[in-house]
């Protein structure tokens, strides 16, 4: 990989748990807040731009969750002081294809919505709720 993190510093335990995992606990959580919204849908689906974690095929919308350190979260996306000049073009470089795999998406039909890993996932699953025409929590 072309854009690892020097050797042997404190950031490549950090580049190494913000690895792009499928499966992660808050995607978990919010799958299941969507389930329980009786939201049905599809997981990484690699035909679309970007591999949305969670795909909405009625609704055409997808869903992203994206972790706060690699995605650049105004709340904790905060780059690392040592190496800043490789975190900083990183980071920018990750925020830069978010926008371009969410204008790939746009042109194709689809909505993206992004939620950063910190949100709570009943609260996001809602909003997800809302965009596809679902009320937002289930009376029964
Ligand atoms: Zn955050």
């Amino acid at each position: 990989m072309a854009d690892r993190p020097p050797p042997s510093s404190p950031e490549v335990s950090a580049f190494m748990r913000g690895m792009k995992r499928a499966d992660t606990r808050p995607e978990i959580q919010l799958r299941r807040a969507l389930h329980a919204l009786g939201l049905r849908f599809r997981l990484h689906d690699a035909r679309l731009p970007g591999r949305p974690d969670v795909v909405l095929p009625r609704s055409r919308i997808v869903v992203f969750v994206d972790g706060c350190f690699w995605h650049g979260c105004p709340d904790h996306g905060v780059a690392p002081k040592a190496n800043a000049e490789f975190w900083r073009t990183k980071l920018e470089a990750n925020r830069a294809r978010d926008l371009r795999v969410d204008d790939a998406l746009r042109a194709l039909g689809w909505t993206a919505v992004r939620v950063w890993e910190h949100e709570a996932a009943g609260e996001a699953a809602s909003r997800v709720a809302l965009m596809c025409g679902r009320p937002a929590h289930r009376d029964d």
